[in-house]
């Protein structure tokens, strides 16, 4: 592990303050960013401790919107009976995220900034990873790339983004609110992420210094009737080759609103307005969803490894939508 100075600032605004300096990082639950340096992907000068600096708060509001503080953790929110009656989707995906242990340790900010796992990302002795080094090129172009991504690529980058949970906050909409230097600002998760154009080593809007205070999710009707379908090459501790985030609110067998958002398939999680559109004001039923389900891979692009994707995106679509529609 690379040297560096541990910081253990009085509260957030210090912590703003130390952490816009150059080369620091922040640390809250550890579980990822130990990883990072112990593996000497990174290497930051300062280490920022947020812990016992941050809300841990976990709130379902009387008009049944939700609020996580940025330091509430993953097994924490999962259990919470409230969590788990209103947005089932987000309960559920936490619960098929990493181990029991993990989550006992890991904050939702963290998780929603945890790194790709690309294989060719975590490991040290490979030099070409643009996201590591800019201009190094790309060894998963051609390398071993069949957990990677298919939508929102670049030719310079394909690594997926890793977070279940992240995918199960955008499909119910989302907000972070950060807090930096500069002062607080709200920003609609699914914007949070950028997609990696010719700067896969920038891979989210946050400024220097800023870090996540809190996520709050709107009262969603279609957030009730919802799920998080996982599909992963073993049934625990592992990334989704392809995972769904949905939610129907269904009225005399008609589909009112929809909540839709792909994991495992794109550079960030992965919002399907054009399959939500395709789902509004059709009856619930198996046809429906597979007409629907066509347009999850609008603007797909394989490569030799992942090509198995388009289908499999497809067939778990179909299948969390007829698991939520055949509850309603
Ligand atoms: Fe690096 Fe991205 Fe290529 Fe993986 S896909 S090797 S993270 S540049």
């Amino acid at each position: 592990m690379y040297p560096f100075t541990l910081e253990r600032p009085r509260d957030v605004s210090e912590a703003t303050r130390l952490g816009s300096a150059d080369s620091a990082a922040y640390i809250a639950g550890g579980t990822d960013m130990m990883q990072l340096l112990t593996d000497e992907i990174l290497h930051p000068d300062h280490l920022v401790a947020l812990d016992g600096l941050l809300d841990a708060r976990i709130e379902v509001t009387p008009d049944q919107a939700l609020r996580l503080g940025g330091a509430a953790r993953m097994s924490d929110i999962a259990d919470d009976p409230d969590v788990a009656a209103v947005f089932p989707v987000i309960a559920e995906a936490l619960l098929l995220s990493a181990s029991g242990q993990v989550r006992n340790m890991a904050t939702i900010g963290g998780n929603l900034l945890q790194r790709t796992r690309c294989p060719y990302f975590r490991d040290p002795g490979v030099h070409a990873c643009n996201k590591r080094r800019p201009g190094a090129g790309c060894a998963a172009m051609d390398g071993a790339n069949r957990t990677l991504a298919v939508l929102g690529t670049s030719p310079h980058c394909i690594a997926t983004n890793a977070s279940d949970v992240a995918v199960a906050l955008v499909a119910v909409g989302a907000q972070v609110h950060v807090r930096g230097p500069g002062g607080d600002r709200v920003i609609a998760l699914e914007d949070l992420y950028r997609l990696p154009g010719d700067t896969p080593q920038i891979e989210t809007v946050l400024e220097p210094g800023e870090l996540i205070t809190a996520v709050v999710v709107p009262p969603s009707p279609a957030a009730r009737n919802s799920t998080y379908l996982k599909v992963r090459d073993r049934t625990s501790f592992e990334f989704a080759l392809t995972s769904a985030a949905v939610g129907l609110d269904i009225a005399d067998g008609v589909i009112r609103s929809a909540g839709v958002a792909m994991g495992g398939v794109g550079t960030k999680p992965w919002r399907m307005p054009l399959v939500e559109e395709a789902l509004i004001g059709r009856p619930a039923g198996e046809e429906t969803y597979r007409d629907a389900a066509r347009y999850a891979t609008e603007g797909a692009v394989t490569r030799e490894g992942n090509r198995l994707k388009p289908e499999l995106m497809k067939r778990t679509l179909v299948r969390a939508l007829s698991v939520v529609g055949g509850r309603a």
